[in-house]
């Protein structure tokens, strides 16, 4: 994955693309013409048999969060739902850890009685 330079067809503006372009479609910035950009064209392995040419729109985007820009009250809201749904997913979770607890403590207590039988 590199910096790939591809020239626009329409217009011979040269644009640098980014390795998250590769494969896809991008705008040249002079002329707003979508320019398809290869993957790996700098790559020596290049002249290794060519893959069969996918459509761009069918390849999967890979998506960069870098940051969330949303207001504060929707937030607010947000973290408000996203703790209510996290109840069930607690409980859950305490009544597995419950059972696997009494599971353990059963066979400990198991092991004790049968080591050292009461007097
Ligand atoms: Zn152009």
């Amino acid at each position: 994955m590199s910096i790939v330079a591809v020239t626009c067809d329409k217009c011979m503006h040269r644009i640098k693309a980014s390795p998250f372009a590769h494969s896809r479609e991008v705008v040249c910035p002079r002329c707003k013409a979508s320019v398809y950009v290869p993957a790996a064209v700098a790559s020596p392995k290049a002249a290794a048999p060519p893959s069969p040419p996918l459509r761009p729109s069918r390849r999967p985007v890979r998506v960069v969060l870098v940051d969330v820009d949303m207001p504060f009250e929707s937030m607010v809201g947000f973290i408000l739902k996203w703790a209510l749904a996290a109840i069930p997913a607690a409980i859950i979770l305490a009544v597995v850890f419950a059972a696997v607890s009494a599971a353990v403590a059963a066979t400990i207590a198991a092991v004790i009685s049968s080591v050292s039988p009461p007097a």
